[in-house]
């Protein structure tokens, strides 16, 4: 057997991906190793949404032409958005580098290596292929662990000001549900009891069934949720916009429906909200909080935020400060605006200076740190269902995550991975729980 390793940056969308590449090159013999020093070929699995992490992909391209001399015929591939963006710039940057594929065409993988040992040189493939990609790829052959990532969507239609994704993945496709449910099914086959459905907006799914029928998100969760030995289903990422009623009601009736919601709302100012081309205002995104909160009491909401849009003004950051006291969020990733070339917003006049954006983003981590352990702290003495995922960093510890997503330790044995526990929560640590098996019975609803 070859050897490959695979590095992925970025979001969920190409952890999924490259566990699929992975799958995809199983049968043309390469099996994975953890370190790149030993291996035959090696995928970077790259992310283009910010500029730190593009730059990131240069630097391990740069230690990796050093490795390559000593390994005889070993592979360099870049796929991703990086890929996608930067193309043959990218190989003419780092002549190192084989293969370069985007996001929407790694199911071709296995000829461009044949390609490329047949002929040398080097093989890029950044078109948006007519065939559909997942019909390409073989069943999932990867380890499944307790949790598992499902593509449902792909693509982004939205456009908004500050982002490359339109661009990197082409427009909105959402898969077949009867394909989607038979990748669920081999997951839970596999071990699988926690599914997340992935999609960059994957609250617009529309995929259409052999019958000619388009089903929204809520309508292939309902049907998901009934695959016997699931037992928890989540869902990322949603725009507001596309928050349908029947899906806040999916998440007032399907149990397996964990209570959290990634809901990003970038800004709380209507002015910079406009200009970003959220199609949202701050209003409108906190009387929709109010809904799925009426809709799912104990719901945890978490979102992204961009400090320092170009033009933001100290009023436009304080309507943001606002908005995250109003919502009270359990968890937030914020970043500071990074200009995406070939984005509109990268072309404004008023870009903000960086001391700015740097002050402004400290304050805003430090209000959404205090509400995510105030949420955490809240947890302290309750009792809830973990799903146990893989053993702790200490002997004899295993750790799991509660339905709001926090990890929580428990002293317990490895051979409870994959297990449904209710455990009491006796100590909140600065980013996890730790707790002790209840034997008390579940409380059905926790409202914290
Ligand atoms: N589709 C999701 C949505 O509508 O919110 C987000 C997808 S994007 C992969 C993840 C996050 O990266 C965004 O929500 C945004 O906060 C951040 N992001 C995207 N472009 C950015 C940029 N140019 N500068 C800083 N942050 C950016
Ligand atoms: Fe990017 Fe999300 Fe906006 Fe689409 S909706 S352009 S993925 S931030």
């Amino acid at each position: 057997m070859k050897k490959l390793f695979i590095k992925t940056y970025g979001c969920q969308m190409n952890v999924y991906d490259s566990a699929r590449m992975a799958d995809l090159l199983t049968p043309i013999g390469y099996a994975a190793t953890d370190t790149p020093d030993d291996a035959d070929m090696v995928i970077l699995n790259t992310c283009h949404i910010r500029e730190k992490a593009a730059e990131k992909v240069y630097s391990e391209l740069g230690r990796l032409a050093k490795l390559k001399p000593q390994r005889d015929g070993m592979l360099i591939a870049v796929a991703g958005c990086v890929a996608q963006a930067e193309g043959k710039e990218i190989i003419a940057r780092q002549p190192a580098v084989d293969l370069v594929v985007g996001p929407q065409s790694y199911h071709r993988l296995p000829e461009m290596i044949a390609k490329v040992a047949r002929a040398g040189g080097h093989a890029l493939e950044t078109e948006f292929p007519a065939e559909d990609k997942f019909d390409a790829l073989p069943e999932a052959a990867h380890e499944v662990g307790a949790t598992a990532f499902l593509t449902v969507q792909e693509g982004c239609d939205k456009f908004c000001t500050f982002c490359v994704v339109p661009y990197t993945r082409g427009v909105e496709y959402s898969r077949a549900p009867e394909q989607i449910r038979s990748e669920a099914e081999r997951l839970v086959e596999r071990g699988a009891r926690e599914i997340t459905l992935l999609g960059q907006n994957v609250n617009a799914y529309a995929g259409r069934d052999a019958a000619g029928e388009t089903w929204t998100l809520a309508r292939l969760i309902r049907r998901l949720a009934g695959i016997p030995g699931l037992a928890r289903l989540r869902y990322t990422t949603s725009h507001p916009r596309d928050m349908s009623d029947d899906l806040i009601a999916a998440h007032r009736d399907v149990d397996a429906l964990m209570p959290y919601l990634h809901l990003p709302v970038q800004s709380g100012s209507d002015a910079i909200l406009e200009a970003m081309n959220r199609q949202h205002t701050a209003d409108t995104y906190l009387r929709l909080v109010d809904r799925i909160r009426a809709a799912r009491k104990d719901l945890a909401l978490s979102s992204d935020f961009i400090v320092g849009f170009p033009g933001e003004s100290d009023a436009d950051f304080a309507a943001t400060m606002k908005l995250v006291r109003e919502v009270n969020y359990a968890q937030a990733f914020s970043f500071k605006y990074s200009p995406r070339p070939g984005t509109p917003a990268a072309a404004a006049r008023k870009q903000i200076p960086e001391d700015v954006k740097d002050a402004r983003l400290q304050a805003l981590q430090a209000l959404l740190s205090g509400q995510q352990d105030a949420f955490n702290a809240r947890c302290a003495g309750k009792t809830m269902p973990v799903l146990f995922e893989k053993p702790g960093r200490r002997a004899g510890q295993a750790v799991g995550r509660s339905p709001w997503l926090q990890p929580v330790h428990v002293d317990g044995a490895a051979n409870l991975i994959g297990q449904i526990r209710d455990v009491r929560i006796d100590a909140v640590l600065p980013n996890s729980l730790k707790g002790v098996f209840a034997d008390a019975p579940r409380e059905k609803a926790l409202a914290i």
